[in-house]
């Protein structure tokens, strides 16, 4: 082999060490854009960990279902009254007010995403991972309400739940929302 070509195959192979894994299209896509996740916040009333659990399950269920082949109108079902629902009436643009929603109090953190004309669903549901670190988020609140206002302690926590619920909305969706789609009557 010529000197040539070996620097060749060595770039080459530079070239493929280097490059950086390749992640799903759809999973870039599916991380919330954060002007949406500020309506939610005005729409919500806080940020929470729950409110964002309803952005990814719903963005993430709805961008599945398409992605599946889904067609026609999507309905949403959740399983739950608390929190996530404000989250996926905004992201999956599923609304109580348009008829897209209902909800099952059973104390299940399970979205059912469905698409009318092909029959296509997605059941979403948050990770073990995703579910700790919402855990965790409230334990700190917990504390740091115990603390007073603007002390050193207070605010370092502040900042640690601050940055959970930036983890939140921006880690990739593999991270926080485990999916399951089918198809069937
Ligand atoms: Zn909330």
């Amino acid at each position: 082999m010529s000197a040539l070509l070996r620097a060749f195959a060595f770039i080459l192979l530079l070239g493929f060490l280097f490059v950086p894994p390749c992640f799903g299209a759809s999973d870039e896509h599916a991380v919330p854009d954060p002007e949406q996740l500020a309506f939610l916040e005005k729409f919500h009333g806080h940020v929470c960990g729950g409110s964002l659990f309803g952005a990814r399950l719903g963005l993430a269920a709805k961008e599945a279902i398409r992605t599946s082949g889904g067609k026609g109108k999507l309905k949403a079902q959740y399983f739950d009254i608390s929190c996530p629902v404000d989250g996926i009436q905004v992201f999956a643009g599923t609304t109580y007010g348009n008829a897209a929603l209902s909800v099952i109090d059973q104390n299940e953190h399970r979205l059912v995403l469905t698409a009318k004309d092909s029959k296509h669903y997605v059941v979403a549901t948050m990770t073990p991972k995703a579910l700790d670190v919402a855990k965790k988020s409230r334990k700190l609140r917990k504390q740091a309400k115990s603390l007073p206002k603007n002390s050193g302690e207070r605010l370092a926590l502040e900042q640690e739940i601050a940055d959970i619920f930036a983890w939140l909305g921006t880690a990739p969706t593999s991270e926080i929302v485990t999916l399951v789609t089918g198809q069937g009557n």
